[in-house]
């Protein structure tokens, strides 16, 4: 059976190089007579496995000395929660709404302290990103949280908050390794992995280190910052596999140029999915033109029933999981960088193709 154009927001496509090389060495890895699934984390073979992992993260991002960068569990969701027990000293956090997953995280930080919505698109229905200034915080917030880019709305940020000296937390689960960003504007950049860098499994944390060891008392240690640093991320058990094949994806990034190159490739396939979304007027586009996302292109007929006849007839077209988050309906196609430009090219055509074959009553 041949590969699909698989538009899944995530779990979603890997690099097929990528699957390839896990492929070609999942039953011998190098001279260690097994697989990577089969070793010790503790192994020599697998030290180097993750650590050139986090080397070749660490480059990619340009992640700064002062940060450490964790492997951790439990997906972003866990994050939610691992943030306030992390970072909470006064109690007060203030949160940005821009969708679910804000949404999601800012409830997780109620459970501990004085989370506080400082703004919100709610009622544009997650359309753009709220605007703020450094005034919109609240100067003794212990930290600010943001989504870089909302998965399921498909927006994103074109700029970063100024929170001035408060540390800027941010979910960048949907838009990690897509294009350069300055790791250093931020105190906690973190990511479940599946969306853009390796199968479900492992969760990036990206911390700057003066933020370590704030703990709250009852911090769970699986989700102590500080103690996964100390113990650079093998507390207990790794996600082994995961992180293998997170070193790998960022080794196919890094070999076709880094994040610029990418920003470059994902410009490109936005482009496309927009210029044409933009030149006609069956499909609508909800979100603003300054906040739509590059990873995941949002859209809809109009008509619920056609919507639902698109994402099927795609489906039977090599066009997989094109059907929007299941709170939005519509249409979604997830391009994250794995995604190749003839696929983009290839769903144009398709869209041509079923607005000519199925005019609006
Ligand atoms: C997918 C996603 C999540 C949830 O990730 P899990 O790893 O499933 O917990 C959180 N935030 C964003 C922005 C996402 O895209």
């Amino acid at each position: 059976m041949n590969r699909v154009f698989n538009f899944s927001a995530g779990p979603s496509m890997l690099p097929l190089p990528v699957l390839e090389k896990a492929a070609a060495e999942l039953v011998c890895y190098e001279d260690t007579g097994m697989s990577v699934m089969e070793m010790s984390h503790r192994s020599p073979a697998y030290d180097a496995i993750i650590k050139a992992a986090e080397a070749t993260l660490r480059t990619l991002m340009n992640v700064p000395d002062n940060y450490k960068i964790l492997f951790m569990q439990g997906g972003a969701s866990t994050q939610f929660a691992a943030v306030p027990l992390n970072l909470m000293k006064t109690g007060k956090a203030d949160y940005i709404l821009s969708g679910q997953f804000s949404t999601k995280a800012y409830k997780e930080a109620l459970k501990y302290g004085d989370a506080q919505v400082v703004a919100s698109s709610k009622d544009d229905n997650f359309s753009v990103i709220p605007q703020t200034t450094r005034e919109s915080f609240r100067p003794d917030a212990d930290y600010v949280h943001v989504c870089f880019n909302n998965t399921i709305y498909g927006t994103k940020y074109n700029y970063i908050p100024d929170t001035g000296d408060i540390p800027l937390v941010a979910d960048m689960s949907s838009c990690i390794i897509s294009e350069p960003v300055d790791v250093s504007k931020f105190g906690v950049i973190y990511a479940g992995a599946q969306k853009n860098m390796a199968p479900a499994g492992v969760t990036v944390v990206i911390i700057r280190e003066d933020l370590l060891g704030n703990a709250r008392p009852e911090t769970p240690s699986m989700l102590d910052w500080k103690l996964m640093a100390d113990n650079d991320s093998m507390y207990n058990t790794p996600p082994c596999y995961s992180i293998y094949m997170l070193k790998l994806v960022c080794e196919w990034v890094r070999d076709l140029g880094g994040l610029e190159a990418m920003k470059a490739h994902n410009e490109k396939k936005c482009a496309i999915l927009y210029d044409y979304l933009d030149s006609q007027d069956y499909y609508i586009a909800p979100v603003k033109p300054e906040c739509r996302s590059m990873m995941n292109v949002t859209f809809v007929t109009g008509d619920a029933d056609l919507d639902k006849k698109f994402a099927s007839e795609a489906g039977k077209a090599g066009f997989s999981n094109l059907k929007g988050h299941r709170s939005v309906g519509g249409m979604r196609a997830s391009i994250y960088n794995a995604m190749p430009i003839e696929g983009v090219e290839a769903l144009v055509e398709f869209m041509k193709k079923f607005a000519a074959e199925n005019p609006k009553k």
